[in-house]
């Protein structure tokens, strides 16, 4: 069973998906995602793979409850891919050559690219959580695809203050933050000719990374091929930065931010935003009461100070 149910107080979605609960824990010797357990190709590169406890199906079953004008339910349509970023059991994304990280970005491109022409999918959310303190079940590498029948909350957020920030000075906002960035300097982490790494000023997160591209893009569907080559560059760096930080396997939380599936957004700019929940080597960032429930961020750290140890550490693998 999966819904959507509106929560009137916050004016928002919730998904249901009570399916979820069978969930596998983390497989002991098995695992579908490797060539030979029959449920992928036998040799792959990169790989879409279609969720088996996703929270949105096309077609979206039954809601499991009935609805009203006041309490809404909306079946639960879309689509959840699993995407796989190499065969190779063991590796991670900052193991990955870059010319295999392109091949992953040309996966990502294509598959917004089918995605968002479904009818009735309003968002395409294409993310990754990398570790076991973020509740990953499957060890093999990976990310996911969200297609959303509705907008997501953050998202809309930022479309708003985006749309608002166009309106009154005719300017994009994320262009406006980037260069601003990169005037400043104090919180880049990398660069190159397409795109740039930072802590932004307004970090929630001690380690939250955001990569902008320089050129005012909406959507993977507006990369050129230097683009693409560019994106898998940078995005190998910041998480080597990430390994090499504390000698450690480093987990994250990352999401595309992209124009909406549908509709025309062109005061909206392209953007990838990482949350790592360590704050030390040892110690998370939990979302508390404050954070979970007003919604407030409390970061305890400078992100000119965090910015300045992640451009210090080299992207190189050990
Ligand atoms: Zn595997
Ligand atoms: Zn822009
Ligand atoms: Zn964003």
């Amino acid at each position: 069973m999966t819904e959507l149910r509106w929560n009137p107080t916050l004016l928002e979605w919730v998904s249901t998906a009570s399916l979820r609960q069978g969930r596998p824990q983390m497989p002991q010797d098995w695992c579908p995602f490797c060539p030979g357990s029959g449920r992928v190709p036998e040799h792959y590169d990169v790989h879409i793979y279609p969720n088996d406890f996703p929270a949105f199906t096309v077609p979206p079953p039954l809601p499991a409850i009935e609805g009203d004008d006041f309490y809404k339910v909306r079946p639960s349509r879309g689509k959840c891919d699993v995407v796989l970023y190499s065969s190779d059991h063991h590796a991670s994304l900052p193991q990955l050559p870059v010319g295999h990280l392109v091949k992953l970005v040309r996966l990502w491109r294509s598959r917004f690219r089918e995605l968002k022409a479904l009818p009735g999918i309003k968002y395409v959310l294409i993310f990754e959580n990398k570790g076991a303190v973020i509740g990953v079940t499957m060890p093999h590498p990976h990310g996911q695809i969200y297609s959303f029948p509705f907008i997501p909350p953050r998202l809309e957020r930022e479309l708003v203050a985006a749309r608002a920030h166009r309106r009154r000075h005719r300017r994009c906002l994320f262009c406006d933050i980037l260069k601003k960035e990169r005037r400043d300097g104090r919180r880049i982490i990398a660069e190159n000719a397409v795109f740039t790494a930072f802590i932004p000023f307004y970090a929630r997160w001690p380690y939250e990374v955001h990569i902008f591209s320089r050129r005012h893009l909406g959507t993977l569907e507006d990369f050129r091929p230097a683009e693409e080559r560019g994106l898998a560059e940078i995005l190998k760096w910041v998480t080597l930065k990430y390994d090499n930080l504390y000698q450690m396997s480093f987990p994250y939380m990352m999401l595309l931010h992209q124009a909406p599936a549908s509709g025309r957004y062109p005061f909206f700019h392209f953007h990838i935003e990482f949350y790592p929940p360590h704050r030390s080597k040892e110690k998370l960032k939990y979302l508390a009461s404050v954070e979970t429930g007003s919604g407030a961020f409390l970061n305890d750290s400078l992100a000119e100070e965090k910015a300045a140890e992640l451009r210090a550490v080299r992207p190189v693998r050990r």
